[in-house]
C-alpha cells in the first residue's frame, strides 16, 4: 500500500467516524424528544378512573322439583355494594333479601324458607307473588259487563288471594334480562281461562329489578284476550332487624295514608266509603312505632289504607325506620293502597334456619287495590279488557341512619 492510498483510507475512516457519532447524537436528541414528549402528555392528562368491573350480577341455580317434574330455580340477584336478593320461579316468590345495618353488617330482613318444599306447603304467603286477586272477593263472585263469575272459596265464604293455587304456586318461566344499570330477572306465567274461576287467558309478567342506588323494583305486567280482574302484590314478611326471633314492635312507621277503607271481621268492606285515620289506632301520618298501639287492635293490624294520590303515578307510600339497626326502608307505588299487616297469624310457622316464626315478629305491606273491589264499583277500576296493558309498580328503597 502506498502513501497515498493510506492516507486516503485514514480520511475515510475518519470520516465514517465523524458521520456514524453525528448519528448517534441525532438518535441521542430524538430519544430525549420522544421521552420528554411522553412524559408530558402524562402530566397533562387527566387522572383515569381504575377500570372497575361491576359486581351487578343475576345467578341462578337450581332449588329442586315439583311433582310435575318441573325444575324449579333460585334466583341471586346482587349489585355493587353487596344487597341480595333471592327469588325463585316457584310461584315467583321473594325467598330472602340481605341488606347492611348501619355498621355494615348484612342480615336477611325477611322471613321465608329454606327449601322448595317450604314454599310448596306454605299457606302464609310468605313473599308471595299474590294473584290475579290478592285480598278477598266477597263469596267469590263478581259481575262484569252482565256476566256472574264464580271463583273458587277457599277460606270460608271468602275467594282469597288468587284462590285454591294462587299465582304464588304455580310454575314461572325466569330469565335474566341482561342490561348494565341493574341486576334483573323476570318471571311470565299464562293464566288459563276460567283458572280459579277467573275469566280470559291472562299472560303475565314479574320483574324484579336491584339497582346500584339500593332500590329494589317489583314490576307487573299484564294482558288479556277477555275482560278479566287482576289485582297483583307481593306479600313479603320483613323484620328490619334482620333476626326473626326479635319482634317489629320498634320499627317506627310512617304510612302516607289519610284514609282507610273499614273492613269487617273477614277482611272485607263494610261499605264503600272510606274514613279518616285521624284520632285512631290506625292513624301512621306521622312516624309511630308499630307496638305503641298494637294491643288495642287485637290480634294485631290487618288494615288497608288509601294513599294519598289520586292517580297512577309512582309515589311515596311507606316508611318503616328500625332504631337498632338504623336500617330504613321505604316504599314507593303505582297502586292507590296498601295493606299493612303485622303478621297475626305467623305462630309455629317453621322457616329459614329451622326459626320457629312468632305472631307480630314480622309485617307485610302490601301495595294493591281495595279488597272486593270487583263489588264496589266507587273503588278504582280493577278490570283489564283486551287490549290494555296492566301495568303496576313497588319501588322498595333500603338505606341506614
Ligand atoms: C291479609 C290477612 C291474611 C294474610 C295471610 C294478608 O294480606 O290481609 O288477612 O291473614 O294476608 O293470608
Amino acid at each position: 500500500m502506498n502513501i497515498h492510498s493510506e492516507t486516503l483510507e485514514l480520511l475515510s475512516r475518519t470520516l465514517l467516524v465523524k458521520k456514524l457519532s453525528f448519528l448517534k447524537l441525532f438518535f441521542k436528541f430524538f430519544l430525549i424528544i420522544i421521552v420528554s414528549f411522553s412524559i408530558l402528555q402524562n402530566c397533562t392528562k387527566k387522572p383515569q378512573k381504575p377500570e372497575t368491573q361491576s359486581k351487578m350480577n343475576a345467578k341462578k341455580e337450581i332449588f329442586g322439583k315439583t311433582q310435575e317434574g318441573d325444575e324449579i330455580y333460585l334466583f341471586t340477584l346482587t349489585n355493587s355494594n353487596g344487597l341480595k336478593a333471592k327469588i325463585t320461579n316457584f310461584g315467583a316468590n321473594w325467598v330472602s333479601f340481605e341488606t347492611p345495618d348501619k355498621s355494615g353488617t348484612f342480615n336477611d330482613i325477611t322471613l321465608g324458607y329454606d327449601n322448595l318444599t317450604g314454599y310448596m306447603n306454605d299457606t302464609e304467603y310468605l313473599g308471595a307473588t299474590v294473584g290475579r286477586y290478592a285480598c278477598g272477593i266477597g263469596n267469590g263472585r263478581f259481575v262484569l259487563n252482565g256476566i256472574e263469575y264464580k271463583l273458587a272459596l277457599n277460606a270460608g265464604q271468602k275467594h282469597a288471594h288468587g284462590g285454591v293455587k294462587g299465582f304464588n304456586k304455580v310454575v314461572w318461566k325466569g330469565e335474566e334480562i341482561k342490561d348494565n344499570k341493574s341486576a334483573s330477572i323476570k318471571f311470565s306465567y299464562v293464566s288459563k281461562d276460567g283458572e280459579e274461576g277467573y275469566p280470559g287467558n291472562l299472560s303475565v309478567t314479574v320483574s324484579y329489578i336491584l339497582t346500584e342506588n339500593n332500590e329494589f323494583t317489583i314490576m307487573y305486567e299484564g294482558e288479556t284476550d277477555k275482560p278479566t280482574i287482576i289485582n297483583l302484590t307481593n306479600h313479603s314478611y320483613f323484620n328490619l332487624t334482620g333476626d326473626p326471633s326479635n319482634d317489629i314492635l320498634n320499627h317506627e312507621l310512617t304510612i302516607n295514608a289519610d284514609n282507610y277503607i273499614p273492613l269487617d271481621e273477614i277482611g272485607l268492606p263494610n261499605s264503600s266509603k272510606s274514613e279518616s285515620v285521624k284520632g285512631t289506632l290506625l292513624d301512621f301520618t306521622t312516624a309511630e312505632k308499630i307496638g305503641t298501639r298494637i294491643k288495642k287492635v287485637s290480634p294485631g293490624y290487618d288494615n288497608c289504607y288509601v294513599l294519598n294520590k289520586n292517580n297512577e303515578e309512582l309515589t311515596f307510600a311507606i316508611r318503616v325506620y328500625e332504631p337498632n339497626s338504623g336500617r330504613i326502608m321505604e316504599i314507593f307505588t303505582t297502586q292507590p293502597g296498601i295493606v299493612f299487616y303485622t303478621a297475626n297469624f305467623l305462630e309455629g310457622v317453621v322457616g329459614k334456619d329451622g326459626h320457629v316464626y312468632k305472631n307480630h315478629h314480622a309485617f307485610c305491606l302490601e301495595p294493591q287495590h281495595f279488597p272486593d273491589s270487583p263489588n264496589h264499583p266507587e273503588f278504582p277500576s280493577v278490570v283489564l279488557n283486551p287490549g290494555e296493558k296492566y301495568n303496576h309498580v313497588i319501588v322498595y328503597k333500603f338505606y341506614t341512619k
